[in-house]
């Protein structure tokens, strides 16, 4: 189920409006969950599944 509940980067609940969920770049097989806070300000964030860092 491709879903999240927290940004990856700071753990916050996603519910206000302005979030992003993505697939991770690198191997796709993660959902990448960025609130607006951390879209905004372009906090890094890592997949827990590869370790990719970006972004
Ligand atoms: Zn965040
Ligand atoms: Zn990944």
């Amino acid at each position: 189920m491709r879903y999240k509940q927290n940004c990856t980067s700071c753990g916050i609940g996603l519910v206000e409006i302005g979030y992003s969920l993505f697939d991770c770049p690198n191997c796709g097989e993660e959902v990448i969950g960025r609130c607006k806070e951390c879209r905004e300000h372009t906090t890094e964030y890592q997949c827990p599944k590869c370790g990719f860092v970006g972004p």
